[in-house]
């Protein structure tokens, strides 16, 4: 099937894609790396908006020391996260969720930004951001403003951001001295998108644990968090496998989601272990 479009413009600067996106009365979408976008409208998912290209907003593009933070620009493509020397010093867990995205054709396309906006809740970097407490930074015609991941995600494909605005950046505090990061997931095949997955940070003030594919949006799993905080990972298996409410579908069974997502915290705090030995 062939993709319905409204139009097409590309924007010479942030100011103008904006302006962009306020003249279409809520009829245009952004197009970044196009990865989501674009299967989307060929499956007649999304029809007739005006497409607003930012892809070529340099500014929108890169990694900066920003002291206790890094700011990610929400065009840098999944390629360019996984090799970047800022974030694999601080921000690891943004790395190893490269390994595991899609394949290279995607990766040397796809955006953080763009997967962040998309708001799926089998991605990786939404459920990532989340677990390492990144705050989002947006502009608009009023100006910008920032959301924490925590307030950014608010259901199935649904996020803060209003229809004119677009996600500029990201910042990501640093790790600290000691912080544990990592992601555990299972797929059937390499690169699909994980069955299920979850991502730990330990940090000294306590774990923030996050799962991918069991639920409508990227949330925080503050029942098993506590446990974990308490050394009770028994404990934490059990409250994570009660506090999600993981999708039946083709893929997967909920039942067989929640059993394997029990694995995964199991499988990260061994690794946890591991790494600080
Ligand atoms: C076959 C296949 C397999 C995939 N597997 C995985 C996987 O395993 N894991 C995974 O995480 N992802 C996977 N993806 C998705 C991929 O990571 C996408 O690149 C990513 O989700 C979207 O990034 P993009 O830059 O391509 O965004 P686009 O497709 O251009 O946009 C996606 C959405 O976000 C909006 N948007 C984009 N950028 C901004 C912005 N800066 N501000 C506001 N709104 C914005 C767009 O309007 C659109 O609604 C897969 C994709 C495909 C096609």
């Amino acid at each position: 099937m062939k993709a319905s479009v409204g139009g097409y413009a590309r924007a010479k600067d942030l100011r103008h894609a904006i302006e962009l996106l306020s003249s279409a009365d809520g009829m245009a979408r952004v197009l970044a790396g196009g990865q989501s976008l674009v299967p989307a409208m060929n499956m007649r998912l999304s029809t007739g908006d005006l497409l607003v290209d930012i892809s070529r907003l340099s500014e929108l593009r890169g990694v900066t020391d920003d002291g206790d933070t890094i700011c990610i620009g929400s065009l840098t493509r999944h390629v360019d996260v996984g090799r970047d020397p800022l974030i694999n010093q601080h921000a690891p867990l943004l790395a190893k969720a490269v390994e595991v995205i899609a394949h290279a054709a995607i990766r040397n396309r796809g955006t953080i930004g763009g997967a962040i906006a998309h708001a799926d809740p089998a991605a990786e970097f939404p459920a990532c951001i989340l677990a390492l407490g990144a705050v989002l930074h947006v502009e608009g015609p009023d100006g910008t403003r920032t959301i924490t991941a925590e307030d950014f995600f608010h259901g199935l494909f649904e996020t803060d951001l209003e229809p004119e605005e677009i996600l500029t950046a990201i910042s990501v505090p640093k790790a600290e001295q000691g912080e544990l990061q990592v992601l555990q997931e299972v797929t059937r095949r390499s690169g699909d998108y994980a069955l299920a997955g979850v991502c730990v940070v330990r940090r000294a003030g306590g774990h923030r644990v996050t799962m991918i594919s069991v639920g409508d949006q990227p949330a925080l799993a503050k029942a098993a968090m506590a446990k974990l905080d308490a050394g009770d990972i028994d404990g934490a298996v059990d409250a994570l496998r009660a506090e999600i409410d993981p999708p039946s579908d083709t893929n997967a069974s909920a039942s067989y989601r929640r059993h394997i997502a029990g694995v995964l915290l199991r499988r990260a705090m061994a690794e946890i272990s591991g790494d600080e030995a």
